[in-house]
């Protein structure tokens, strides 16, 4: 949070918690205690200290801070990066920074899948960072069980529709399998 809004935040403090000492100084010094906490979520540690605390000091704020944002993220699920990111850390790092903030995420993937993540995703948490050709190559050590695909292990999938290869060279469910069968599931 900015200087101006620790200055706020005081004064809320000062409104709250009549006994607590505050002078022209505590914004100042309460400013580094607090630099990194987002002003909203301060202000509701605040306010939930306010039920049970007479003073307070910016270590209360900032371990309550804490609780609020876990207890945002445990109540949210995570929902699956796009099942063709690649730059799904990065996007998961932004979920569940989002989901601490209290800001909705959207859900990619649609409702309820939320608490399934996708098979790339799965397959790069428990297999650690692989790009698209790793994918790729672990998708094709088996058969792929897609309907109307039925490419052997090794072959690439082609179109159910088109019969053409499919750009990516396989379906989502293959690599699904695969990560299935190498007892790499989360
Ligand atoms: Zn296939």
């Amino acid at each position: 949070m900015t200087p101006s809004e620790t200055v706020v935040l005081t004064r809320y403090v000062k409104a709250l918690f009549p006994h607590q000492q505050i002078d022209e100084y505590t914004p100042d010094a309460w400013h580094d205690a607090l630099a990194d906490i987002d002003a909203f979520d301060a202000r509701t540690a605040v306010a939930d200290l306010a039920k049970s605390c007479r003073f307070i000091g910016p270590a209360d704020i900032v371990s309550r801070v804490r609780a609020i944002r876990n207890e945002r993220l445990s109540r949210t699920p995570l929902p699956p990066p796009p099942p063709d990111a690649r730059d799904y850390q990065r996007q998961l790092q932004e979920s569940i920074r989002r989901i601490a903030d209290g800001k909705q995420v959207s859900a990619i993937g649609g409702g309820r899948r939320g608490s399934q993540p996708s098979a790339e995703y799965r397959a790069a948490r428990t297999q650690g960072s692989r790009d698209a050709a790793d994918a790729l190559a672990a998708a094709l050590t088996v058969p792929c069980p897609a309907l109307g695909c039925g490419a052997q292990a090794g072959a690439r999938c082609v179109s159910s529709t088109s019969g053409r290869p499919l750009g990516r060279g396989f379906h989502p469910t293959r690599l699904d399998r695969a990560v299935q069968q190498s007892g790499g599931v989360a």
